[in-house]
């Protein structure tokens, strides 16, 4: 399951640098997640680093994005097979 930010995001620059995948961007106001991008950072760490860092607790799981352990290892080795083919 991907995860999302809530609009009690309150832009204080900390998640997006600690996402792995590159998941996290700045939207129209706050910051949000792209789900495709998004492993709950299956493949890297063993707990999603953007809620740890998060002061105001606005880090949430996406319910739109339900997705099996095994889906976000695949997604994550297909993440890290791409990032190395545009670094070839
Ligand atoms: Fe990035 Fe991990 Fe947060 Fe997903 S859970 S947005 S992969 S830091
Ligand atoms: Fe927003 Fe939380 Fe990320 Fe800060 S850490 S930018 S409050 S989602």
């Amino acid at each position: 399951m991907a995860l999302m930010i809530t609009d009690e995001c309150i832009n204080c620059d900390v998640c997006e640098p600690e996402c792995p995948n590159d998941a996290i961007y700045m939207g129209l106001e706050i910051y949000e997640i792209d789900p495709n991008k998004c492993t709950e950072c299956v493949g890297h760490y063993d707990a999603p680093q953007c809620r740890q860092v998060c002061p105001v607790d606005c880090i949430p799981f996406n319910p739109d994005h339900k997705e099996t352990q095994e889906q976000l290892m695949v997604k994550f080795r297909l993440l890290t097979a791409n990032k190395k083919a545009s670094q070839s």
